[in-house]
């Protein structure tokens, strides 16, 4: 016994007491450890008036009851602290919760001014107060102007912000208000599903926003105590009063437009004096406009009127019960086209403040309450009907949602906010004018006979081009290029082209990466090691792209051609030499050194001619417009040239077309030489199919419609089966060098990245 737990004690007292204090000791480590392990979220609810606490409230009870997850601060500001609004923030000490601070915040005068100075004097107040709670997290509800004051203290202070009711839409200054309140917010926990799309076509991450459903409306789906409501009613309307048959009245002033909301607030009073109910009316809130619209109830005697019974506030339970069990609801309160729904109580919506929402069928709008008449009429419609109850704002279970979310919340995840901005297709921007202005782009290509400057829009038209012929030195091309450019800039303005860079089409070897030509063949001479993008880029202050011309005709026909939407294509240009792109996983493959893609250097035969790579067989050195130009010219000097009418040889300047027509003619040396240039692109292409296997081949250049069907052909015969799908194409792109140099720019421009 003495031995028991290691305590050699002899008084049993003595031990019992070292046994407690050691098991305390571990029980307090085993505490520490765990508070270690996992920080409680410091949550700071803010509530400004009685409104936004019924919504804040089921949010609270459910924090309050995960204290291993949470600790709250309960911020109290606006008119709860007002003797004129029913000091209503007792509600909150009645609901047991410790309030951490109250802030006075309103400035009395109930006009715009006196709003803007209330927003004023909460920001003055605010900061102290978060700076003292240091909350990990602060809860705002909805689109009131002190609500704003919070947000913006929250988002300049680094607070995490869970905005709750973004994305709604009402009809007037509070939709301005609550859009900028979700767009200061981290996170969202929005009422309906069209409010989650609205917050995601703002930008909002999808990934923090919760479609929790409206946390008021938790209680009111909960079953209710039906001996309890007719107490409530007689308390608040007296003995005779009975179920269906009262009219709960409340009507907010538009601060967008007091005095109208003034007038229909008089012909609204009118109208139920008229219609003779008993009526449970309640004053407007705090928003400018409410004194006046005061005044028109007392000018009335409304307060004295034996059917009426006009109230400060009512505790949020007990209105409920007293809108769920009314013969009707009448005013612009959001109450009457939110929570009236789920009771199927019908509502006389008046005016414009609630104009844009969702709600239920049991919701009549007069919109236009310019008469008394109207306001009476549609009372008659509506008073002792029963409507569907409807779920459009929640479905009962938004606090358990909204506690889940917030035990999800990672604080070592960055604070800083993305929008998620949506692509912008074509887009069109306006000058200061006015004017309609393309987004276009400056596309120059340098080939071996000419230089070409052409102003390219973001449709792929050619607006203007620019020709002359391509120096052959150094010094004066990149003179011509930049004139050229500089005049094709002074044209974009009077065109309505607004140019967003500059691409570069060339033939040679190109790091892209750089904008540098690394070298050219002999058709381009002194274009070696030429960082063409540093000069351009210095002259008209613009980004510039250069890429090889083979590459930028495979990215023309990705974004305007038969490349559109294919994920994997390879282009062969056939002109006076060949070259081509591969486009893999819908981006261009460039290879190690640059050298990718040189497809006019496939070899078919070990030998056969010489290529202007310097080496043999390559299939420019078979089908390009220099080889058949070699050709024909070797055909003339054996005089075997010779079409109808032709006997002797020609002395006109030799080229590839000469051997073609010669062909079509009949000439069999002709039709042979053809069909061997045929051959030897058809095998090299075939090579292509068999090392990348793409789904489209698309031939361009001034010879591709001749090479189109032989290829075909012998893809069938030749390859192997799997690739004999793949479809050939001709190109029907004009000018694939420019469109592909423009494409640079008009896909890349806006991405930033060189
Ligand atoms: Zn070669």
């Amino acid at each position: 016994m003495e031995k028991h737990h290691g305590f050699l004690c002899k008084n049993p007292h003595e031990l019992y007491y070292k046994m407690m204090q050691s098991k305390e000791k571990m029980k307090r480590e085993k505490m520490d450890h765990l508070n270690q392990c996992k920080k409680r979220l410091r949550v700071c609810v803010a509530t400004c008036n009685r409104a936004d606490y019924s919504k804040l409230a089921p949010i609270m009870f459910g924090i309050k009851s995960h204290p291993d997850d949470f600790e709250l601060d309960v911020v109290v500001l606006g008119s709860h602290l007002i003797d004129d609004y029913g000091n209503t923030f007792r509600m909150i000490e009645q609901d047991d919760f410790d309030i951490s601070s109250k802030l006075h915040t309103i400035v009395r005068g109930e006009d715009e001014a006196a709003m803007v100075e209330s927003v004023g004097l909460a920001l003055v107040k605010l900061p102290d107060v978060l700076q003292r709670l240091r909350p990990d997290l602060v809860i705002i509800h909805g689109d009131r102007f002190d609500a704003l004051a919070l947000a913006t203290s929250a988002a300049l202070m680094n607070i995490r912000i869970l905005h709750l009711e973004g994305g709604e839409v009402s009809g007037t200054i509070d939709d301005s208000i609550r859009h900028a309140i979700s767009k200061l917010a981290h996170y969202h926990a929005c009422c309906t599903r069209r409010a989650e799309q609205h917050l995601i076509s703002m930008c909002e991450d999808h990934s923090r926003i919760l479609l929790a459903g409206c946390p008021s409306y938790d209680k009111l789906l909960s079953p209710h105590n039906s001996e309890v409501y007719l107490d409530i009613i007689k308390s608040w309307l007296g003995d005779d009063v009975k179920d269906h048959d009262y009219i709960v009245a409340l009507q907010h002033p538009v601060t967008t437009d007091i005095q109208h909301s003034i007038k229909i607030y008089g012909l609204m009073l009118d109208a139920l004096v008229s219609f003779n109910k008993k009526t449970l009316i309640l004053f407007p809130n705090i928003d400018a406009g409410s004194k006046e619209m005061v005044r028109v109830m007392r000018k009335k005697s409304i307060e004295t009127h034996p059917n009426f019974r006009a109230v400060k506030h009512i505790p949020f339970e007990q209105f409920i019960q007293l809108v769920c069990h009314a013969g009707c609801m009448i005013g612009n309160s959001s109450c009457g086209v939110r929570e009236a729904g789920a009771f199927g109580t019908p509502v006389v919506n008046l005016g414009t403040r609630q104009t844009g929402r969702e709600t239920g069928e049991n919701v009549l709008h007069v919109r236009d309450a310019d008469s008394h008449n109207k306001i009476y009429h549609a009372l008659q419609l509506q008073f002792g009907k029963r409507y569907p109850c409807s779920k459009i704002y929640g479905d009962g279970n938004a606090v358990p949602r909204i506690v889940k979310f917030l035990q999800s919340i990672d604080l070592n995840k960055p604070l800083q906010k993305t929008f998620c901005f949506p692509l912008v297709k074509d887009s069109i921007s306006q000058d200061i004018d006015h004017i309609l202005e393309k987004q276009s782009a400056l596309a120059v290509d340098l080939g071996g006979t000419n230089l070409r400057v052409a102003i390219v829009c973001s449709q792929g038209i050619v607006v203007k081009k620019y020709t002359q012929p391509n120096p052959k030195t150094f010094e004066p091309r990149m003179q011509l290029i930049l004139k050229m450019c500089e005049n094709a800039m002074q044209d974009a303005v009077s065109l309505n082209c607004r140019i967003l860079g500059v691409g570069v089409s060339t033939g040679g070897r190109v790091n892209p990466e750089e904008g540098v030509v690394l070298d050219s063949t002999k058709l381009i001479r002194e274009w070696t090691s030429v960082d063409l993008r540093t000069p351009i880029s210095d002259a008209f202050h613009l980004p510039v792209w250069v890429d090889n011309d083979g590459n930028c005709a495979a990215l023309a026909e990705r974004k305007f051609g038969h490349g559109k939407g294919v994920e994997n294509f390879v282009t062969v240009i056939t002109g006076t030499g060949i070259g081509g792109g591969i486009i893999q996983h819908n981006e261009l493959i460039h290879g190690s050194t640059f050298c990718g893609a040189e497809l006019g250097h496939i070899m078919v035969s070990l030998d056969g001619p010489e290529c202007s790579c310097g080496s043999q067989g390559c299939i420019e050195a078979y089908a390009s417009g220099l080889a058949l130009q070699r050709e024909a010219k070797k055909m003339n000097d054996d005089e075997l040239l010779k079409g109808e009418g032709l006997t002797t040889k020609l002395s006109e300047p030799i080229t590839a077309a000469h051997l073609i027509n010669a062909a079509r003619l009949g000439n069999a040396k002709a039709v042979a030489v053809l069909n061997k240039a045929s051959t030897a692109l058809g095998v090299g292409i075939i090579n292509i199919l068999h090392t990348l296997n793409p789904s489209l081949v698309i031939l361009s250049g001034v010879l591709a419609s001749i090479y189109e069907e032989p290829v075909k052909h012998l893809i069938a015969s030749r390859a192997l089966l799997p690739a004999q799908s793949t479809k050939v194409v001709t190109s029907d792109l004009e000018e694939p060098a420019l469109l592909g140099a423009a494409s640079m720019v008009l896909d890349y421009a806006t991405r930033r990245t060189y």
